[in-house]
């Protein structure tokens, strides 16, 4: 388990191989606190919003998933032409009674011209990460101006990343926290003191959503359920609904959908897997990049309801990706890694075989 680590014993590549640079999980807990935790979900929500920027210039397709009885396992591709990614994600939120994890994650980034991979990483803290960015990006578009106060619903392995990130970006420093099992508020309620939060822990979802600008929903189910009623949502607030991300999975109430503006990532995605299951496959959502680069509205008035139906896009893993590339040019926390047979002749992979055995 990964709070008593131990030492994997990984043999030396030879030399001359055209070696990949892997990011393990000790590394990218070394690479954040090098960076610091605020300034890196500041970086990444500007390489997402850059992204975002340049939306038609990717490759994009809902993602491929496989679906079990008690979870999913997700690949996330895309292209801007020049470079690839794709993530591998699980969902299986039956697995925190196992001591497992819900969301465990790794990808790759490549070199579209060789087909070459360039970086393999864990990223399981950095989906958390990149998600958190996501979210709070958007509420920067989004949100009442000068929300402070954020209700925080599901206290799960995501939620600190949520309340940092949204610190960072939009300056929330009050939070409300609920979840149906009081030990994972606790959990982070603990992790969050001293952050500079005011941190009210609450008993129901009535209580958490008192006051607050902003209503996080980051719950883990693999069922329809309803952490919002209609009642709970008043005039004004922005909804950053993120637990509602597979087939049959969704947070909020239908009603509540109906009295929002609503904002998505990918939409042939989202009304796959989002809230707008709920509703009907044509009703009228927002792209994100639009509001990005000016072509849409954002928030429009005070009494809007406005709702990031948020599922994860490919993009956002490919930001992320593209992000840890280039910090590692300053913080060089990675191993090289031997995943490219690569030989001197490139048709001679057997003579690089028999060669080997030689030696
Ligand atoms: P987790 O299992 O660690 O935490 C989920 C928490 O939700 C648990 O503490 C659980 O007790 C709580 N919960 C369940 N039902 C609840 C209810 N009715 N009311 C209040 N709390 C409830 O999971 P996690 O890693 O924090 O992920 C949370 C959700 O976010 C998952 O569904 C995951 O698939 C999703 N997710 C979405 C994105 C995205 O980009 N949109 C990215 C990552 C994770």
């Amino acid at each position: 388990m990964r709070d008593s680590p131990t030492v994997v014993d990984t043999p030396s590549p030879p030399e001359g191989a055209n070696l990949v640079r892997f990011v393990s999980v000790e590394n990218m807990m070394k690479l954040v606190h090098a960076i610091g935790l605020s300034q890196m979900l500041v970086d990444l929500a500007r390489y997402i919003e850059a992204d975002f920027k340049r939306w038609p210039e990717f490759d994009k397709q809902a993602r491929v998933a496989a679906h079990s009885p008690v979870g999913v396992i997700e690949l996330m591709p895309t292209s801007d032409g020049e470079t690839y990614s794709f993530k591998y994600v699980t969902g299986h939120p039956k697995n925190t009674r196992e001591g497992l994890q819900t969301v465990a994650a790794f990808g790759v980034l490549s070199d579209l011209n060789t087909g070459y991979p360039l970086l393999m990483s864990e990223m399981t803290i950095l989906t958390a990460l990149r998600t958190a960015a996501t979210s709070a990006l958007v509420a920067r578009y989004l949100a009442p101006k000068g929300a402070r106060t954020m209700a925080l619903i599901g206290n799960g392995a995501q939620s600190e990343f949520q309340a940092e990130a949204f610190k960072a970006i939009c300056g929330v420093d009050r939070l409300r926290l609920y979840d149906v099992d009081p030990q994972a508020t606790q959990k982070c309620a603990a992790n969050l003191a001293g952050r500079g939060f005011e941190i009210t822990p609450c008993a129901t979802p009535e209580e958490a959503v008192q006051g607050a600008e902003i209503i996080t929903t980051v719950t883990a189910d693999k069922q329809r359920a309803t952490i919002l009623t209609d009642n709970l949502v008043g005039a004004g607030v922005h909804i950053n609904a993120i637990g509602g991300d597979c087939p049959g999975k969704t947070e909020l109430h239908r009603d509540v959908l109906l009295r929002s503006d609503i904002f998505v990532e990918f939409p042939p995605q989202t009304r796959v897997e989002g809230e707008l299951q709920q509703l009907a496959p044509d009703h009228k959502v927002t792209e994100f990049w639009r509001v990005v680069t000016g072509a849409a509205a954002g928030r429009r008035a005070d009494s809007q309801i406005t709702l990031f139906d948020s599922v994860g896009f490919a993009t956002e893993d490919f930001s992320a990706l593209r992000y840890i590339r280039d910090a590692l040019e300053t913080y060089p926390h990675y191993a090289p890694l031997d995943m490219l047979a690569d030989p001197d002749q490139p048709r001679d992979l057997f003579g690089m075989l028999m060669r080997a055995q030689a030696r």
